[in-house]
């Protein structure tokens, strides 16, 4: 039987529009050209037609459910943002033209520019760097430069302080630049405990991660204390602003006392993600780390733009040109588009959303940090573990219902977590019918818990084995 993905017979065809006259063989060296036909599939318009629109129905987006994915920011993407990423000006320019004529890409240039302004007027950072492909390449781009810093002042440091709510990738980023991890647990709010914190640093902390709110939704309220401590150490401040959904037009991490910071355009500035789509985890310093920036940086002299790298203490280029320039274009339009009070309303809708559900379903699943939520809310499923009823399986129940699930099992210090980011792009409606698919299921959990765990039972695969799946990954064999 053949698969879904082979679909070719022999001889078959689409429409043959005819090809341009085409010279390249003529110019190049014969060394240079093809030996023989490449092996292409042959397939008629309709199978190709039908075949990607099949696969894309058989994958859940933005575009067709709800996806309250707790720290992955599903919100839509407007499509206007496409729009201006497929300007000629832009989707045809070959990188290196910036390099050879910046005349010719100043539009370009300026968009880059002035994302970095408009960034560093949403954060209260000084300059950006838009090189960074996803926000764990831009945390390793951060210690890096908290790095260069040390080195240049001769500091000795070995270590990074990291709570223990954090994204996984902020340890990691900080051990792949070198650094060893002094872990601090959050306190009974979900806060970092300043006390632990003050009994970790010393002179030999080289900075300190932060995630503000923190990954359990709730906002560290003893920042300045924290950051007072940590710079008396000359330790300093990342935070980690992957999801800035909760504070656009609230806080600004520059003026709470950080120095360096990512922020995932593909999450708070609605560019697409998931699926291991292109991201830009743009970076953002203050006034220290400025100098240690990647190059090449774009330059404005009077009304002209260009580029420089002639920065003697820059930590070089941690991507190919300017990154994923597509993303930033994409970024720079949603923003423009909302303009100020429409970015401050994203946060607040965004704030509301996630503590209208927090509230209607707090009489059904346990809330171990029951306060005020930010732009989302982390439950626990410990009251239905108990009848056999596991985060997974609530889920794979939502699959069922034609929900995408909430993020499961992290943060790492909440059991059985439910992380649930409704995003401010749902509306009231959305939002009702997932809670009550929940209640559904919370009610299931006690009524007949063998049909919450035999979910899912509408999808085209039922559970695979999901360690192994990991590790054997077969994509072409149903
Ligand atoms: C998503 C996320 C990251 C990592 O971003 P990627 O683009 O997936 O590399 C880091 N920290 C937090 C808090 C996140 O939510």
């Amino acid at each position: 039987m053949k698969t879904i993905f082979e679909k070719s017979i022999a001889g078959r065809h689409g429409v043959d529009a005819g090809t341009p006259e085409d010279n390249t063989a003529k110019i190049l060296d014969a060394k240079f050209t093809r030996i023989a036909e490449p092996k292409l599939p042959e397939l008629s318009e309709l199978d190709v037609i039908r075949h990607f629109t099949r696969l894309s129905r058989m994958n859940y987006s933005v575009d067709t459910e709800f996806y309250p994915l707790g720290s992955c920011t599903m919100k839509y993407n407007p499509k206007v943002n496409e729009a201006a990423a497929v300007l000629p000006g832009f989707k045809a320019l070959h990188p290196f033209s910036a390099y050879l004529d910046a005349g010719s890409c100043q539009g370009a240039l300026e968009l880059i520019y002035r994302s970095n302004a408009l960034l560093c007027e949403v954060t209260g950072m000084k300059d950006f760097t838009g090189q960074p492909y996803a926000g764990a390449h831009g945390e390793l781009t951060g210690i890096f430069l908290i790095a260069a810093y040390h080195r240049k002042k001769g500091n000795k440091k070995k270590y990074i302080i990291v709570p223990d709510s954090a994204h996984g990738t902020n340890p990691a980023s900080a051990a792949m630049a070198g650094y060893a991890i002094l872990s601090v647990p959050v306190d009974k709010n979900g806060t970092m405990d300043v006390e632990a914190f003050r009994a970790k640093i010393t002179d030999e902390v080289a900075g300190v991660m932060m995630t503000v709110p923190s990954t359990l939704g709730v906002f560290e309220n003893r920042i300045k204390e924290i950051a007072d401590i940590a710079h008396s150490h000359d330790a300093l401040m990342y935070y980690d602003g992957a999801n800035l959904n909760a504070i656009l037009g609230k806080f600004r991490p520059g003026d709470a006392g950080f120095d360096v910071m990512h922020i995932n355009l593909h999450k708070t500035f609605s560019t697409p993600h998931g699926g291991g789509g292109p991201g830009s985890g743009m970076v953002g310093v203050g006034e220290k780390l400025i100098p240690f920036l990647p190059v090449p940086r774009v330059v404005k002299n009077g009304d002209a733009y260009s580029i420089d790298s002639n920065f003697p203490d820059t930590i070089g280029q941690v991507a190919s040109f300017f990154g994923n320039f597509g993303v930033i274009v994409r970024a720079f339009t949603y923003i423009i588009m909302l303009g100020r009070e429409g970015l401050i309303n994203v946060s607040e809708m965004a704030v509301l959303n996630a503590n209208y559900i927090m509230a209607k379903l707090k009489p059904y699943f346990d809330l171990p940090y029951d306060r005020i939520c930010a732009h989302e809310c982390v439950f626990s499923a410990k009251r239905q573990a108990k009848s056999g009823v596991y985060a997974t399986d609530i889920a794979k129940a939502l699959i069922d219902r034609g929900f995408h699930p909430p993020t499961i099992y992290f943060p790492l210090v909440v059991e059985e977590a439910v992380m649930i980011e409704p995003t401010e792009t749902e509306s009231k409606e959305m939002m009702d019918s997932f809670i009550a698919a929940m209640i559904e299921i919370a009610g299931l959990a006690q009524t007949n818990p063998g049909a919450v765990r035999a979910a899912p039972v509408t999808t085209e695969t039922c559970r695979p084995d999901e360690t192994k799946a990991a590790r054997e990954l077969k994509l072409t064999c149903f």
